[in-house]
């Protein structure tokens, strides 16, 4: 349970004084949670320096200043349309106060005659007076020193003004409990970092825009504080999945040997790596979890494949999930041959399977049958039963989520689970998303591939892509033609997709232009992916929607739009389409417009390299990691303080000492360990805490 010195940060933000019912949700928005905590995390984005204090004669036009008053007149208007103006002095000139549409008895309140008051805003010269239109504060002399600050400001929601913002997150941050100092102290002299509170304090109290900056002691400590707790959960969780055994899986290896010869090619030196890796793993009494990286070409399905075979040979079964319909079926047809080659029985199950196909292959699953299965999220489904499942290979890992990755591992005993996936993870975010999550990587690509011809070209010379398309279609090739995510609204992408389209068909005829989308029915998906592979469309016309790992060999061109929207990954993502036969390929990246620096960049690497590892790492440092994997289901956890791309140096040292800790005192019960707790509890891994009392 959580410690009750916590209890004050996690009560809701309306617990706050001005915060009632119609502010908290506002709050809520901008902060991105409902508790106190998601206030004290919440840091600021800019700052305003109101020290200045001077004479009202001094006050120099388009500044900020905190001015001491005496309210000399109101000036109430005349219509209602005017401003009501209230003059104040000092003894080296005059000032008006002015205010739209406000209440005369709430600025009698405020600004009594006679009485001093401490003000402050912006000036403005007005002719020969000086004014303060709205001034941001008015208060009382004996408040001058909380008022003459420099003032955090934090991103601003509808609703909620810059000034109640201000005031809640210090009320929130009165509330922060003292806590014992969690972290090592040798650590914390290192790296000359503040205590717990002290960083909150100086995270909220920036003196000047340099300490916005992501580089300063406070943030980087408390990011420190995020990541160590977050590293901690990951091992504990690692050390349950570890502890529940599993069985070893070992096959004699005559499937496998089959297969290779059967193989068109030799494997890579990677691919031999990864299957050894594999097989190390399997012959263990603790569950595979185990994840294969390689860029789209390098060869993922194989190894999969051959991995598969393991669980054939010992008699028992695997089953591999992909993202899609399309991905499970291209995956079906590259193993089906093989399997059947090798006399080995195989079985396809996805969603649109139904009847009585689909009875008996669920019947020949349940009674072990059929070795391998492909197939969607179908094969999670309760109604999925599997005689003795032994493996599951889960394919493009980021698209799904975790709890279905471990549906599917719970459909037998001990599973083993190895997950591919195309997206290359720079080492960081592997670390902090899966801990120390075994990896392979296919850091090689299978021989004879020519390297992909990138150009930058911008969008004035279409005509003259268009021709060479025309020359290549004349030729018999083939290309994809990408229409970016413009906004976030489908309906938008998809007009523009379908204009490209049209605006093709009229230079080259309907039948020799596709359009796929993501509105579109499976089965018409399939359709105008079949124009395109095996029959007369010579170009395909897509929105971003173009399925990852889709296989067209023939095709040898690839054509971004608007590649300036792009993210690198994606790029790297769509040039993998092409360049997978042994033609000379070529990626042409149009840009509209001039496009920006980070744009620029990206589009310069693009051109440069066509390592996927190097590209995801330099991804990393244009965009910073929360757009890196996309979405929610990566798998990263939500960070409220990490930068990854400033704190990369402390995710390492954050799992070491995590380690550490954990091989010292498991149950975390030592004093220090008490301390840990609760910063897991600070940080809400309440689930991994529950997982201590088992170790
Ligand atoms: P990935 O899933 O990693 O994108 P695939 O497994 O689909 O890649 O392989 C891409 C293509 O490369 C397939 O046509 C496959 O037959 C071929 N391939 C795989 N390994 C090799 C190899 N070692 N040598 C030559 N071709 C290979
Ligand atoms: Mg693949």
């Amino acid at each position: 349970m959580r410690p009750q010195i916590l209890f004050p940060l996690f009560a809701p933000l309306s617990s706050l004084p001005g915060i009632g019912p119609k502010l908290a949700p506002l709050v809520a928005r901008a902060v991105g949670g409902d508790k106190i905590a998601d206030l004290i995390w919440h840091r600021p984005t800019g700052i305003v320096d109101r020290r200045t204090t001077p004479k009202l004669a001094q006050a120099l036009d388009g500044t900020i200043v905190t001015l001491i008053v005496t309210v000399d007149q109101h000036q109430p208007p005349r219509t209602a349309s005017l401003p009501y103006k209230i003059r104040c002095r000092d003894e080296t000139g005059f000032l008006h106060l002015v205010f739209f549409r406000a209440k005369a008895e709430w600025l009698t309140k405020l600004l009594p005659v006679g009485e001093q008051r401490v003000v402050s805003g912006k000036v403005e010269r007005f002719r020969d007076e000086i004014q303060i239109t709205h001034p941001d504060h008015v208060v009382p002399l004996a408040e001058l020193a909380t008022v003459a600050i420099v003032e955090p400001v934090y991103g601003l929601t509808a609703g909620v003004s810059a000034r109640v913002m201000a005031r809640t997150v210090r009320s929130a941050l009165e509330r922060a409990p003292v806590l014992e100092e969690w972290l090592d102290p040798a650590l914390i002299k290192r790296e000359t970092w503040p205590g717990w509170r002290e960083a909150l304090h100086a995270l909220h109290t920036p003196q000047e825009l340099g300490d916005l900056a992501p580089d300063r002691v406070a943030r980087r400590r408390l990011a420190y504080d995020e990541l160590l707790a977050s590293q901690l959960a990951l091992l504990l969780v690692r050390r349950q999945q570890r502890r529940q055994t599993g069985q070893p899986l070992i096959g004699d290896g005559k499937l496998r040997a089959k297969a290779i010869t059967a193989l068109p090619f030799t494997l890579t030196g990677a691919q031999q790596r990864a299957v050894a890796d594999i097989l190390a793993d399997l012959a263990q009494p603790q569950r595979m979890l185990r994840l294969v990286q390689g860029d789209v070409g390098s060869g993922k399905t194989i190894v999969a494949f051959l991995a598969m075979l393991v669980a054939v040979e010992a008699g028992r079964q695997a089953a591999l999930m992909a993202p899609t319909e399309i991905l499970a079926r291209q995956h079906f047809a590259t193993m089906a041959p093989l399997a059947a080659a090798i006399g080995v029985e195989i079985a396809l199950l996805t969603g649109r399977d139904k009847g009585r196909t689909r009875r008996a292959v669920l019947d020949r699953l349940a009674s072990g049958e059929i070795g391998l299965v492909v197939g969607t999220h179908a094969l999670f489904q309760d109604e999925v039963a599997f005689a003795d499942l032994a493996l599951a290979v889960i394919d493009e890992q980021h698209r799904f989520g975790v709890h279905q990755r471990l549906a599917l591992a719970d459909k037998g005993e001990g599973v083993h689970v190895l997950v591919t996936t195309a997206t290359p993870i720079p080492r960081t975010l592997m670390l902090c998303a899966y801990g120390d999550m075994d990896s392979s990587r296919l850091d090689e690509k299978p021989p004879g591939r020519k390297p992909v011809d990138t150009r930058i070209v911008p969008i004035e010379r279409l005509d003259e892509v268009a021709d060479g398309l025309a020359r290549l279609a004349a030729n018999g090739g083939k290309a994809f033609w990408v229409c970016p995510l413009v906004e976030e609204s489908e309906e938008v992408d998809l007009a523009a997709a379908t204009e490209r389209a049209a605006w093709l068909e009229t230079r080259f005829g309907a039948q020799r232009v596709a359009l796929i989308h993501g509105r579109m029915k499976p089965a018409e998906k399939d359709a105008a992916m079949t124009r395109f592979a095996e029959g007369e469309a010579a170009i395909l016309v897509a929105t971003t929607v173009i399925e990852v790992g889709v296989d067209v060999p023939a095709a040898t061109v690839m054509v971004v739009e608007h590649a300036e929207r792009f993210g690198l990954a994606q790029m790297h993502q769509l040039r993998g389409r092409v360049g997978r036969g042994d033609q000379q390929s070529t990626c042409l990246l149009l840009y509209q417009g001039k496009p920006s620096d980070t744009a620029k960049a990206r589009l310069a690497i693009m051109r440069e390299t066509e390592d996927g590892f190097r590209i995801a790492e330099e991804d990393l440092r244009l965009r910073g990691a929360g757009e890196l994997l996309g979405t929610r289901q990566s798998g990263l956890p939500e960070f409220r303080l990490v930068d990854l791309v400033v704190d990369s140096d402390l995710v390492e040292i954050a799992r070491d000492e995590a380690r550490l800790l954990i091989e010292r005192d498991g149950g975390l019960t030592g004093a220090r360990g008490a301390t840990l707790r609760t910063l897991l509890y600070l940080f809400e891994r309440d689930a991994a805490v529950s997982l201590i009392r088992s170790g």
